[in-house]
């Protein structure tokens, strides 16, 4: 059965059905504020550069051909500023990726650049709100951002081109973060992501302190009458990387730990995510590396840092043929034996527990969320601890990450409206 609603930002098809999304992403790093920043402020870093067209272009080819993905996010840092953004735009949706652009809205308050995108055939904007006026300046560092991404979103509005936002919830943030909602219903934001201000990458040690992170705790009050309101307002809402137990009940089907992040499908596919954020895919100077596939051999490959910065493929084409062709038969084996979903549980645990060093507090062994739940991200453990957690008790383990968020109402993509209610 195919359900839709019409709003401002015209048809919109809906799911309660989960399925591994096919979203891939490629980036740059030029932002000013997100975990990238050191990358940004730092010329000499080799990712600081934003790629050539002709290396983007390959790199969407490859998403599609190779890795089946059907969505792409375009960030950048700043991806408004990269000046082929708009054929790039046009390139992806020709080729079969809805072309999805993260940005903080700055340049599209000019008059005439959101008419640009529509034309270039944009699926739509993700805007960075990360605050209310003064607050929203101060966080992203810049006076007058706030005028210019209201302006942008009323400007989208107006044009009916379809808008999501995204709010990293810093300390200031907090008080805030039912405001953002009423903005988000205001100019009929299709989904809504709230993101716990984790480090990921190889963010600097040290930008993170008592003063500009929450405690996970100070969260639920705020988070709670948040997502009560975008549910009355049949609003899609998320909210990540935060422990489960800092959840209503009811509200456990909107939040995504790293075991619920493959399905949600405004979010990145692994597979291809793990291929996209190696580094020669992402700086300027610097071929394409060899694609492989989830399963056998991948997490090894992905986790090794002289893999990552340079693999032997350039050195030794042919050796370099031969091993990614065994990798890409072994991993679709085990693939077709174990299962994708396992697969995608498997790098989820990883990138818990390995990249990020979450960490569990002893009352959690008697937690029923424990097997679905990462935990506490290990930088906040170590700025915070982890006592906050509040095993739920009341329930018989869980062990289905899918559990609480098929539940979950999500917008869907238009080519995947087989999945629609
Ligand atoms: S496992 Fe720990 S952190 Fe996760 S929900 Fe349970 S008590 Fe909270």
């Amino acid at each position: 059965m195919t359900a839709t609603i019409t709003g401002s930002a015209g048809e919109v098809l809906k799911t309660k059905k989960r399925v591994l999304t096919r979203r891939g992403q490629t980036c740059n790093q030029r932002c000013y504020f997100c975990y990238f920043l050191n990358k940004i402020s730092n010329e000499s870093h080799p990712e600081h550069a934003f790629m050539s067209f002709d290396k983007a272009k390959q790199i969407c080819k490859t998403l599609v051909d190779f890795y089946h993905n059907n969505a792409i996010d375009i960030q950048g840092g700043e991806p408004t500023i990269y000046r082929e953004i708009l054929d790039l735009c046009q390139y992806c949706h020709d080729i079969g990726l809805y072309p999805t652009l993260i940005t903080n809205g700055i340049a599209l308050s000019q008059e005439g650049k959101l008419e640009q995108y529509r034309d270039h055939r944009l699926r739509d904007f993700l805007v960075s709100l990360h605050g209310i006026g003064k607050v929203h300046d101060q966080v992203v560092g810049a006076p007058g951002a706030y005028g210019c991404i209201t302006k942008a979103l009323e400007g989208m509005v107006r044009l009916g081109i379809p808008r999501r936002i995204n709010c990293t919830m810093s300390k200031p943030v907090v008080p805030l973060i039912p405001e953002i909602a009423r903005k988000s219903i205001e100019y009929g934001a299709l989904a809504v992501n709230y993101i716990a201000f984790n480090p990921f990458e190889d963010q600097k040690a040290g930008i993170r302190t008592h003063e500009n992170v929450p405690r996970y705790s100070d969260l639920r009050g705020p988070l709670t009458e948040t997502l009560d309101m975008l549910e009355e307002a049949g609003i899609e809402a998320n909210v990540r990387y935060v422990p489960l137990c800092m959840a209503e009940p009811r509200h456990r089907k909107n939040f995504y730990n790293f075991q619920q992040l493959p399905y949600d499908t405004h979010e990145w596919d692994y597979e291809s995510w793990m291929w996209t954020m190696m580094y020669p895919q992402r700086m300027r100077d610097s071929s394409l590396n060899a694609t492989y596939r989830l399963g056998y051999g991948a997490s090894g490959l992905y986790r090794s840092d002289a893999f990552q910065r340079r693999d032997a493929f350039e050195q030794s084409p042919v050796k370099g043929r031969i091993k990614y062709g065994v990798q890409h038969v072994l991993a679709r084996v085990e693939s077709a034996v174990r299962g994708r979903d396992v697969l995608y549980r498997e790098e989820a645990k990883l990138r818990a527990s390995v990249d990020c060093g979450y960490r569990y507090h002893d009352g959690c062994n008697r937690c029923a969320l424990k097997n679905i739940c990462d935990g506490f991200h290990g930088d906040y453990a170590d700025l915070f601890g982890t006592a906050e957690a509040k095993p739920a008790t009341d329930l018989r383990p869980i062990d289905d990450p899918l559990y609480f968020i098929k539940d979950q109402v999500k917008v869907v993509e238009p080519e995947d409206k087989e999945w629609a209610m």
